[in-house]
């Protein structure tokens, strides 16, 4: 569907009036001269004449807070929200899957992160617990074995908080990373691998972080050791505070939550838009879509993910963005699939793998009378997720009497508008490029999780950056 979708509330008409159509005409040739082939499109000009406030690029949690957070405090405002796929969430996404409402993305939430619980709290979500493990698979002898999760938890404690020696200190303020920046400095130079060099561990004790440290970062060469100790420090500074943070998921589904956020922005919602260039003439903005429409506005909040920018023609931007797009914050490997599995005495089985393994990961989700659900997370490029038996070779590596009954998976990096999954920085990333990139650009403001403060990689991630979008957009609009 390409037609807006009012949102009930919204008022106004988007017909354009004799004035608006000439001015329209001068914008036109204004959109012409900075680089726009707006000439042979009929729709262009009706566009340019129905100026918004704000547009926003993006029906993420980024961009949809920003709409919401622009609406609240400024009702009059005309907001657009310009989406590239027929939906909204982005890396969320809620799906149905052997009878279950599952998420192929972003899924937990945690009162340890304010800005999505303060959502969570503000809609009276009820949530969903889920149950811990029964038994843990882990590395052991070349292969796997199974251990009481008490046991294989405490050993992991053990061997993942030295990584983190000293994060009580360079990230004394963890909302804040750059309090401490003398100290951070060094830090935020060094890889994960980095790390385990120094700490020396013996290649069996490795493999019980390296889910962690390999599959969460994508690789441990590339994952930075401060993106693992922000999130550390953000989680009390200690083992059972990160791992809590994966146990809470809204009832509704992140697509509900999404839904309700998005009633109260009051926006228009167009779907099926991609957007491929953006200018910025110091009094307005152009946003030109794949379909060759142009629109303006006077503000735009670009709520895209990172590794996308570079997708995107902008009229200038600082060679910060174009950098940090080519390197990537997404997780370029990133992959998720919830699969019905079948076996004998599976248990709710929870499994951690070394780096470079298929799946790095198995939660358990639910045991059913007809087998048990689980939820799998790769960083292998060459795993098929979506293909039963790839999954079900790649399982039996944990459980080798395994059967998988179907799979449903997402390949994030694969997928046009992601190009990555989960953001998690690379050494130097933080102390770097994120100051300008978090900076209002003219009339141009940037919005995603990739680029938070505080919980980047997560939905409270792009929920902070989503409402730091929107006081810049205020400012850009001369309301602040
Ligand atoms: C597998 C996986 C598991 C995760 N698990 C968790 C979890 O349990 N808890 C948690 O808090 N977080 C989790 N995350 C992270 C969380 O999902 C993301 O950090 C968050 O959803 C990102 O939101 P965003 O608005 O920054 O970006 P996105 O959600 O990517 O939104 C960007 C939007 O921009 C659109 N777009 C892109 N290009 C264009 C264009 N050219 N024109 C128009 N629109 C465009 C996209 O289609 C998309 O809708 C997970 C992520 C993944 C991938």
């Amino acid at each position: 569907m390409t037609s807006d979708q009012h949102i009930p509330g919204q008022k106004g008409s988007l017909r354009p009036s004799r004035r608006s159509i000439i001015k329209a005409a001068g914008a036109t040739a204004l959109a012409t001269s900075l680089g726009f082939a707006t000439a042979g499109h009929a729709a262009a000009e009706d566009d340019i004449a129905a100026t918004r406030d704000v547009l926003i690029v993006g029906a993420g949690f980024a961009g949809i807070t920003a709409a919401r957070e622009l609406r609240s405090r400024f009702p009059k405002l005309k907001i657009q929200i310009l989406e590239a796929r027929d939906r909204i969430g982005g890396r969320t996404w809620t799906r149905a899957f052997a009878g279950e409402q599952v998420e192929l993305g972003g899924t937990w939430v945690d009162p340890k992160q304010r800005n999505i619980w303060r959502e969570v709290q503000r809609y009276k979500l009820e949530l969903t617990e889920d149950a811990g493990p029964t038994r843990a698979i882990f590395p052991a002898n070349g292969g796997f074995a199974s251990f009481a999760p008490e046991e294989a938890f405490a050993r992991q404690a053990e061997l993942l908080t030295p990584l983190f020696d000293g994060s009580q200190q360079y990230f004394e303020r963890p909302y804040e990373p750059f309090y401490r920046e003398d100290l951070l400095n060094p830090i935020d130079r060094m890889s994960l691998r980095d790390k385990l060099d120094q700490l020396k561990y013996s290649a069996a004790d490795e493999a019980w972080v390296s889910a962690t440290t390999g599959g969460y970062a994508g690789s441990s060469t590339t994952g930075s050791l401060s993106q693992l100790a922000q999130w550390w420090a953000l989680s009390g500074w200690n083992y059972e505070g990160y791992l809590s943070v994966n146990t809470w998921r809204p009832k509704v589904g992140t697509a509900g939550l999404l839904k309700a956020m998005l009633a109260d922005a009051d926006a228009t919602l167009r779907l099926n838009t991609p957007v491929t260039q953006i200018a910025d003439d110091g009094k307005r903005v152009f946003v030109r879509t794949a379909a060759g429409q142009t629109y303006t506005a006077r503000s735009v909040v670009v709520a895209v993910p990172a590794n996308v920018w570079n997708t995107i023609k902008f009229s200038s931007l600082p060679s910060e963005f174009g950098a940090l797009s080519t390197a990537g914050t997404g997780v370029r490997t990133a992959k998720k699939a919830v699969v019905h599995v079948t076996g004998k005495d599976l248990g709710r089985f929870y499994a951690e793998a070394p780096e470079g393994s298929p799946i790095s990961l198995v939660v358990p989700f639910s045991e059913r009378s007809d087998g048990n659900i689980i939820i799998t997370f790769s960083v292998d490029p060459n795993l098929d997720v979506n293909s039963t038996a790839q999954m079900q070779t790649a399982l039996r590596g944990f459980v080798p009497d395994l059967n998988v009954v179907s799979v449903l998976g997402q390949n994030w990096g694969g997928a046009n508008y992601s190009l990555g999954g989960w953001s998690f920085r690379k050494p130097g990333q933080l102390t770097g490029p994120l100051r300008t990139v978090q900076r209002r650009q003219g009339l141009i403001t940037f919005a995603t999780s990739d680029i938070a403060s505080g919980w980047n990689g997560f939905m409270d991630g792009a929920i902070e950056s989503g409402l730091a979008a929107a006081v810049q957009t205020a400012e850009a609009l001369g309301l602040a």
